[in-house]
């Protein structure tokens, strides 16, 4: 990146307080229908923009659900600090899950401990190992769970529901913004006066882990800067593939 007014940036936009008042409505409707209709649901937080958003609607309206987040050991220092802001912000506890001493090592000793740029398949191992794994076993007992995943996040998310089949687990998956526009996420968290994750002001509208993580231009796709080096179809770490 040469030059950071070339980079992306929060996008500023003003949307009628009814407009907002609406989807707050919307969303906090239904974190309650999930969590009246679901007694063990647990939301996986990345503490990025969208899981922002739904984290907000839980803490105004649905506590009873469960909120965790992958510490990877991969992620950038603003991220494990990003964790502390929100649970003082919102009073609420944030479960950091961490992954498997003998998995990292046996993935190293594999691969090495960047190998994931190497190869399609360390990459695929390495996400398993940090993410899949411990997600699955965070969701071990879970009746549902909830994620901050959009439609127009991405070209692998455009027929996404508000409620699907997570085939993998058996259980119901909820993504209650499934529907909200860029424009909407963004007005929503200004309005509400959300906590931001700081990597938001430094060009990263998506944020992962901190190696395969980078800031993007303004015109490229909100998905650029997560896993450059591959194409647009391989961009998903698994935790949200059928
Ligand atoms: Fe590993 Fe990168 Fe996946 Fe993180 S995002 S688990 S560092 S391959």
């Amino acid at each position: 990146m040469s030059s950071n007014s070339h980079l992306w940036q929060i996008p500023k936009v003003e949307l009628p307080e009814s407009h907002l008042s609406k989807l707050q409505n919307n969303l906090e409707e239904r974190l309650t229908i999930i969590s009246s209709q679901f007694s063990d649901v647990r939301f996986a937080t990345s503490l990025a923009a969208e899981d922002m958003a739904v984290t907000d609607g839980i803490a105004k309206s649905a506590k009873s659900i469960h909120i965790f987040t992958l510490f990877t050991g991969r992620l950038h220092a603003e991220t494990v600090e990003m964790k502390k802001t929100v649970e003082s912000h919102y009073g609420l506890s944030i479960d950091a899950v961490e992954p498997q001493a003998q998995d990292i090592q046996a993935f190293i000793a594999q691969h090495g401990l960047n190998g994931f740029y190497d190869s399609e398949e360390a990459k695929k191992n390495c996400c398993y190992v940090r993410k899949v794994k411990p997600l699955e076993l965070s969701l071990n007992g879970a009746d549902a769970w909830i994620t901050g995943l959009r439609r127009s996040q991405s070209v692998t998310r455009n027929e996404l529901a508000f409620q699907e089949l997570d085939e993998v687990r058996g259980i119901p998956k909820f993504n209650p913004i499934f529907d909200w526009t860029d424009d909407e996420l963004w007005a929503y968290l200004a309005w509400q006066k959300v906590p931001l994750h700081p990597l938001h002001q430094k060009g990263y509208p998506s944020i992962g882990c901190e190696p395969c993580t980078r800031a993007i231009r303004a015109d490229d796709d909100l998905r650029a800067g997560r896993w450059w080096w591959l194409n647009k179809e391989s961009k998903e770490c698994g935790l949200h593939l059928k």
